[in-house]
């Protein structure tokens, strides 16, 4: 993990954010080939998705939206962790996450009815000393600490005026489901995608872009009939299952790799009645990448009772009036890009005894597909010719030119972040009008004549 995180520093994929002002806890900036990646991923899951399909219809809604909508959407009430301070070091942690979810499970009828003393004692027994400063007994009683971001609308802060950073980008998604129906001409069963930010006040972010307070989501709630029977939405559940292992494909994650957690019933989020976690084996352990979650009609039904507006679906052939139930498979953007870095990092030893880093990301996800190198840089002629070659190429790919060093080195510069195709222009091209392509995975080079470049360079 340390050397993919210095590679991606050193390297303009990832910064530490605010670095200069010494940071701010958890937040990172994305440098020019960490953008190039994001928007690879993003346009590639919106063709994926939502082009592919006939179904489904794209959004994008506000990020501050009317507070009424947590409200409805529970998560004023129900969308905290229990969260502990050692009252020496003034560290804070999830009382959960220090006890395991098993003694948690088993302790939250009582964390959730005693007294603040007795909880206090309760906690003081499960958590004998501070994992921090590590002394005794010095842990306070869980307080329910809700993780959304608040701020204020205008010039006065008043709690009239109090609003939230959306936690999750659904929600938006669901108060427009029917300016969606009425000017889409879609009928159920469709979906509606959305990619954006979302953030959550977590007590404890960390492991690098795995949690952070400002995140990306890549999501879709898929509306179908209310189920007359488990089958009818577990059919649906299967093939949107299906379709999210085909993209994890499509990312070359290795599936072995991959492990499908069914969320059991007493750790599903409020609104669903069936979870599938899709976990990745990370460098630091195995964690969840994306989600599946059956919603039922618990947002819609819950949004009509609170903004007392007709939200049913009236089916245009059979005047059926319903609440669609929702299926969502969801996408975080930035551990999809973390679990790239991951699979793709690469140590090898090379002929002649050297080694190199490689990253094997696949073509499309790429954040430079070519690179073009003269092969001298004192020379007039090459160097014409690679800025011919160079600008010739890069309004249709990502391309970067560079003359510095040797050609060794700026081989090893570019299988580090991943470069797919190299170009060396040499005193061979200027006679032949050729040039090599050398792949970065086999490292072979082959000669190809300049008017055939673009063709050679095509991939899927
Ligand atoms: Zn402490």
């Amino acid at each position: 993990m340390n050397k993919i995180i210095s590679l991606c520093k050193r390297r303009g994929f990832i910064f530490p954010g605010s670095e200069i002002y010494g940071g701010l806890s958890n937040s990172w900036d994305f440098g020019p080939l960490g953008v190039e990646m994001k928007n690879n991923i993003k346009s590639a899951w919106w063709k994926f998705f939502v082009y592919d399909k006939q179904n489904i219809v794209g959004i994008d809604s506000a990020i501050i939206i009317n507070p009424k909508v947590w409200e409805a959407s529970g998560h004023k009430d129900g969308f905290s962790d229990p969260l502990i301070e050692c009252r020496e070091c003034h560290c804070r942690f999830r009382a959960d996450h220090l006890v395991g979810d098993d003694v948690w499970n088993q302790e939250k009828d009582f964390f959730d009815t005693a007294s603040e003393q007795d909880r206090e004692k309760r906690i003081v027994d499960l958590i004998e000393k501070c994992p921090h400063c590590g002394r005794k007994k010095t842990m306070t009683a869980p307080r329910n600490f809700n993780l959304m971001l608040k701020t204020y609308l205008g010039p006065i802060e008043d709690k009239n005026d109090l609003v939230y950073l959306r936690p999750e980008t659904a929600q938006g998604i669901f108060i427009n489901f029917k300016n969606i129906v009425t000017t889409s001409r879609q009928t159920v069963p469709f979906g509606i995608a959305q990619i954006g930010k979302a953030f959550r006040n977590e007590i404890t972010p960390g492991n690098y872009i795995f949690r952070t307070r400002e995140f990306e989501q890549m999501e879709i709630e898929y509306f179908i009939k209310p189920p007359k029977q488990d089958s009818d939405w577990e059919c649906v559940f299967e093939e949107w299952r299906k379709l999210m292992l085909n993209w994890i494909e499509y990312l070359e994650i290795d599936l072995s790799k991959i492990k499908e957690l069914n969320v059991p019933k007493e750790d599903l989020a409020h609104y669903s009645k069936k979870t599938i976690d899709f976990e990745y084996s990370f460098p630091f352990g195995v964690k969840e990448l994306y989600g599946l979650a059956y919603r039922t009609d618990f947002d819609l039904k819950n949004h009509e009772t609170f903004s007392q507006k007709n939200l049913k679906y009236r089916d245009p052939i059979t005047g059926e009036e319903y609440w669609p139930h929702v299926i969502e498979p969801t996408f975080g953007l930035d551990r999809t890009l973390l679990a790239v870095l991951a699979e793709c990092y690469k140590e090898e030893n090379i002929p002649g005894g050297e080694k190199r880093v490689v990253m094997s990301f696949p073509k499309w996800l790429a954040p430079i597909k070519v690179a073009v190198l003269p092969l001298l840089k004192n020379n007039e002629e090459i160097i014409t010719k690679s800025l011919e070659i160079y600008n010739n190429l890069k309004g249709s790919l990502s391309c970067e030119y560079d003359e510095s060093g040797t050609i060794g080195r700026r081989y090893r510069r570019q299988d580090e972040i991943g470069t797919p195709f190299a170009i060396t222009i040499d005193f061979e091209s200027l006679e032949n009008d050729d040039v090599t392509v050398r792949d970065r995975d086999t490292m072979k080079q082959e000669r190809v004549k300049i008017a055939n470049l673009k063709e050679y360079l095509k991939y899927d």
